[in-house]
């Protein structure tokens, strides 16, 4: 009977292992990285964004003010080409008209400049809406990567947990009992002897330990004196 709780040990230290692989899987590290960096790259996409559209404003403006100067010229000109009124007055259209010249070259490099703003703002904004999107399918390939591998362990731990209670049935309740104490406590509830040896602490047992254990009955519980685990006697305890 007791050597049924060195396959429950083998059992449950797959179903360890596992759990380990399931909590460890590279993927969740990658996943954590990319998610931290997720939220930065969602402001610079909105930054770039608004700023560009902030500029598109400012064009707006600027095309307005060109416009208006024009509208005037156009206003003085149409004036002037009447040709009525006096010549003072004409003579004060043509000032008029010369400085309006002025003020649209200045306002239409203006805008030009504004519209070169924009452009570079775009391309910024374009860029970083694709920096986001390249992030996001990263981030969506790793977490499906993720789920298929947690699958696949989660399926082989359900495979493996089915043969426990199989196991488990073979056993005590008190047995089993000690075994949950002792796992709860040190990781592994039992432990093989071999070669003298406790196979959980790896120590060797004294002489004196030997012969009792050697006398021992066989449905005798015996416990690792250093570690506390119980110790199955197998064919290669060197008794
Ligand atoms: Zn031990």
């Amino acid at each position: 009977m007791q050597s049924r709780l060195l396959d429950l040990l083998d059992l449950d230290t797959r179903l360890t292992q596992l759990d380990h692989q399931l909590r460890t899987l590279p993927e969740l590290t990658d996943i954590a990285r990319l998610e931290s960096a997720e939220a930065d790259l969602k402001a610079e996409v909105v930054r770039t964004e608004t700023a560009v559209s902030d500029l598109q404003r400012e064009v707006a403006r600027a095309e307005a003010a060109v416009q208006q100067v024009r509208d005037r010229a156009a206003r003085d000109q149409a004036r002037l080409d009447e040709g009525s009124g006096t010549s003072k007055s004409l003579q004060g259209l043509q000032h008029e008209l010369a400085s309006l010249a002025r003020r649209q070259e200045v306002l239409e490099d203006e805008q030009l400049e504004v519209m070169e703003r924009v452009e570079a703002a775009q391309a910024a904004a374009d860029r970083a809406v694709r920096e986001h999107a390249t992030h996001a399918e990263k981030l969506a390939a790793l977490r499906v990567q993720r789920d298929e591998k947690a699958a696949r362990i989660g399926a082989e731990r359900e495979q493996v947990a089915e043969g426990r209670p199989g196991i488990v049935a073979d056993l005590s309740a008190e047995l089993l009992a000690l075994y949950d104490r002792v796992r709860a406590h040190s990781g592994t509830g039992a432990a093989p002897l071999v070669q003298r040896r406790c196979g959980g602490c790896r120590l060797d047992l004294n002489a004196v330990d030997l012969s009792r254990i050697r006398n021992a009955p066989e449905d005798e519980v015996l416990r690792c004196e250093e570690c506390g685990r119980i110790l199955v006697r197998t064919e290669e305890s060197g008794l």
